[in-house]
């Protein structure tokens, strides 16, 4: 294999919203360089429905405050409440932001940006949901991705699409750069630089039923672990209440905002038993686990593993009178067909087509679905990366996005955090990155470079056993899904760990049919799944660990929140083969924990 060598002076790994808002502002003062396995547009990002939150305050008073409270409440007060402030104070000035870049938002009759009550979004004073998550109807993300991606194009930013990034060079304990494979050839391709930004996106694809798109395989977190760093919060993966039933393909929680109920076998809205307050608008570690224990109690629709979410207009129309819910102008909330149809025009279309089931009419079969990342490559409010508990920087190493782990969500996301997140450290990512560069000099590159990323791609190559990386994937997300999933206990998540470990060793022993240069989907495919290995195996380790119930990380055997005990983050190394843990606190500022009540 040849191997070109390019240099920048900062090289971002990954083109969804995070890395493409880092590179409209790295490439602002630093030679900037964009790596991407997808084409840029084809992203996660692209996927999200249902809205970026700022407290705006355009339909009803709202207050980053508010904003700021309720994410770290959301968070189960894990979330770091330093970054949780800066995040959403900002909130309104990025928003404003994508809008003047030409982000073409659903509007009031005024021309203001248009907002939807989405689940945890409350005002502080009544308890009541508020209107913060802005979008564009149900695809906010693909317009982000569009709107971000036009702007880096018009901005002359470098792209190298289609180059899958194997490995990151370390020199010095600082970063240095890192190693791709131009799909289209099979090269290796040594990116030479002064600062390297992480914004590969999350790893839902480590269990069987999910949201997110086949490439979300953790190639970034993994590839940290493996220089010896560590992965923090890996125990607290969101899954969100509605994903299509069986495909895991997601349904907004912007139905639920715009009117719509969750409805068990009885015909009852049961959220009105588990959150009294906010009912289906309740965070999606609270949904999600209501949802599990009517299935478990022979609720499910037909006694089956799914509940109905229900948005037709009659049903709407009921709850909402019942609820007492009036528009700003203080009318009762009333929705027609056309309303819906307008509002959610993704969601019918998906469900018209995966399920032959018209949400106007007919009630659609959800399931939680793995959905998102809490944890991730450890940073702090500057994106740069941790390397321990004690918060020694990696000197130009930075993540942001779902890879990231800041860490703002704690142990559970509030809906539409994420794409905030994202162009929030996505800014501060790029902004701090140039600066360090341009202040530093490169590296002397080592000669043997490309030897990790090559000896990766080689051991699958040249393994000459008979299992098959199909099989091997199927096993670990059905294990997952099943002991490390919305309910967890000891016993299962041992059985998990000692699975993952065995899939591990059948790893070293498999089969691909492709040795061919170009465009090599079965090598990579089996690169990713090795990924996916390592990150299950270190969410198992660090989920068996943590002694409590707190956000999406909930044990039948320790069901409540332990604060005395586990207020603090993991921090998960890879070691001579064995997981070690070690814990650092939360930082607190100005909200003392307290029983979360919905
Ligand atoms: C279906 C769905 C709906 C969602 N809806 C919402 C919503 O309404 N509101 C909200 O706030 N959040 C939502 N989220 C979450 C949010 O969309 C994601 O967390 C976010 O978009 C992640 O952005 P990112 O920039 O970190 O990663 P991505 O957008 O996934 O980008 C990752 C990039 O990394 C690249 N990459 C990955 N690995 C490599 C590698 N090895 N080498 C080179 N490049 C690599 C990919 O090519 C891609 O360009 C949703 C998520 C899903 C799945």
């Amino acid at each position: 294999m040849s191997v070109k060598t390019h240099q920048y002076e900062v090289v971002i790994v990954g083109a969804g919203g995070a890395g493409l808002m880092a590179a409209l502002y790295a490439s602002q003062k630093a030679s900037t360089a964009v790596i991407s396995k997808l084409y840029p547009t084809r992203s996660h990002t692209g996927a999200a429905q249902g809205g970026i939150s700022a407290a705006l305050g355009n339909i009803e008073e709202d207050r980053p405050e508010w904003h700021t409270y309720d994410t770290v409440k959301g968070s189960d007060y894990l979330g770091d409440q330093d970054a949780i402030e800066f995040m959403c104070f900002k909130a309104p000035e990025l928003v404003y932001e994508l809008e003047h870049m030409g982000l073409p938002f659903d509007r009031t009759p005024e021309g203001r940006i248009l907002q939807r009550p989405f689940g945890g979004h409350t005002n502080n004073e009544t308890g009541k949901p508020v209107r913060r998550a802005c979008h564009a109807a149900d695809r906010t993300g693909h317009m982000i991705l569009q709107t971000l991606y036009q702007q880096c194009i018009k901005n002359d930013v470098t792209f190298f699409d289609e180059f899958q990034v194997l490995d990151l060079i370390m020199v010095n304990g600082k970063a240095a750069g890192v190693v791709a494979i131009e799909l289209a050839t099979g090269d290796l391709h040594v990116f030479h630089a002064k600062a390297v930004i992480m914004a590969t996106g999350g790893w839902g694809r480590v269990w069987e039923i999910t949201s997110n798109a086949y490439a979300y395989t953790g190639d970034g977190a993994a590839i940290v672990l493996r220089k010896g760093l560590p992965l923090e919060d890996m125990e607290f993966f969101q899954f969100h209440p509605t994903g299509i039933y069986k495909l895991g393909i997601l349904i907004t929680e912007g139905v639920r905002g715009e009117g719509g109920v969750l409805i068990n076998d009885k015909g009852e809205r049961f959220m009105e038993k588990y959150a009294p307050h906010v009912k289906d608008l309740a965070s999606r570690d609270v949904v999600s686990r209501a949802m599990y224990i009517e299935m478990k109690e022979g609720r499910g629709i037909n006694g089956q593993r799914y509940l109905y979410l229900d948005v037709r207009p009659e049903t709407v129309n009921k709850y909402a009178k019942i609820d007492g819910r009036t528009n700003p102008d203080g009318t009762p909330y009333q929705v027609t067909a056309e309303e819906i149809l307008h509002k959610l025009p993704d969601i019918i279309d998906f469900c018209k087509t995966y399920l032959g089931v018209d949400p106007v009419k007919e009630p659609m079969p959800v399931q939680p679905t793995a959905h998102y990342a809490m944890g991730g490559i450890p940073t702090n409010v500057k994106t740069e990366v941790l390397a321990d508990e004690k918060g020694t920087v990696v000197p130009g190493l930075y993540a942001a996005g779902e890879n990231a782990c800041v860490s703002v969500h704690g142990a559970n996301r509030l809906g539409t955090n994420s794409l905030l997140d994202l162009v929030v450290f996505g800014k501060e990512a790029g902004v701090h990155a140039a600066e360090y560069a341009t202040g530093a000099a490169f590296e002397p590159l080592p000669g043997d470079a490309a030897d990790f990323a090559r000896s990766q791609l080689d051991a699958i190559l040249n393994s000459k056993g008979n299992e098959r990386v199909a099989d091997i994937a199927a096993e670990m997300k059905h294990e997952m899904m099943d002991k490390v999933g919305v309910f967890r206990t000891e016993e299962g998540m041992q059985e998990a760990l000692n699975k993952i470990r065995e899939l591990k060793e059948r790893f070293q022993h498999i089969h691909i049919d492709d040795r061919g240069k170009t465009f090599n989907t079965d090598l990579l495919t089996a690169w990713e799944i090795g990924n996916l290995l390592d990150i299950a195996e270190v969410t198992a380790a660090s989920a068996l660990a943590r002694k409590e119930s707190r956000g999406a990380h909930s044990r039948d055997d320790y069901p409540k929140r332990d604060d005395q005990n586990w207020l603090k983050h993991t921090l998960a190394w890879r070691r001579d083969g064995e997981i070690e843990l070690r814990y650092k606190p939360v930082v607190l500022t100005k909200y003392e924990p307290k029983e979360r009540v919905y």
